[in-house]
């Protein structure tokens, strides 16, 4: 195993998952998606492990996240990249997050209250970009914000099922995207819902 999986796995198992959740706490150490509140979860553990040793991290990894949600995967991108740019449209979860990962003492995260679907342009291009909500195809303007060089993950499919997909980007600004799992993830809402 690289060192770079070995200490995210190790930062992984540290993190109290319990700590982003409001209720439901006794179920913090089910492999399962619990519910936060407006009909949204926080994600599955192993599912956000998953996701976040596939986006590649480099310590200098400028990261868009959309759907900050509970804040828990904010925190693993965070603690393994230079800065990561959060978006969430729920103003209750969004600020429950940023206060939870102020507690933690994170600098390096900025966050916005929006819909994210399309992304964040003041701050693109991005090295990496992770998707928490499923949309129905790749959103072109993820795509356009994505640096070259940068990798995407993205669950893409209907409400029922999806595919969670690696989208890169090659330094001639050629897409090439891999199917990595079946998962079933919220909508992403807004204009690829
Ligand atoms: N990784 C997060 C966690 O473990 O807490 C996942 C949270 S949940 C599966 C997905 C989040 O995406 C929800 O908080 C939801 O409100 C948010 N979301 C859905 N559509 C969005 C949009 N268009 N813009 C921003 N956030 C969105």
């Amino acid at each position: 195993m690289k060192n770079k999986e070995q200490e995210i796995r190790t930062y992984f198992h540290k993190l109290d998952r319990s700590f982003f959740m409001d209720s439901f706490k006794e179920m913090a150490s089910f492999d399962e998606a619990v519910p936060i509140g407006h009909e949204q979860t926080i994600s599955q553990p192993s599912l956000v492990l998953e996701m976040t040793l596939a986006l590649d991290l480099e310590t200098d990894s400028k990261v868009l996240e959309i759907g900050t949600g509970s804040g828990f995967q904010t925190a693993l991108l965070a603690e393994f990249a230079a800065q990561v740019y959060t978006v969430e449209r729920i103003e209750e979860l969004h600020h429950r997050a940023k206060d939870r990962l102020g507690e933690l003492g994170f600098g390096n995260i900025s966050f916005k209250l929006d819909d994210g679907s399309m992304g964040w342009e003041e701050n693109a291009p991005y090295n990496r970009i992770m998707v928490t909500a499923a949309a129905s195809v790749i959103p072109n303007e993820l795509l356009d914000q994505l640096a070259a060089g940068g990798k995407m993950i993205i669950p893409v499919g209907s409400s029922f099922s999806q595919e969670l997909r690696l989208v890169e980007k090659d330094e001639n600004g050629k897409i090439h995207s891999t199917l990595l799992n079946h998962v079933r993830f919220v909508p992403l809402k807004g204009k690829y819902e």
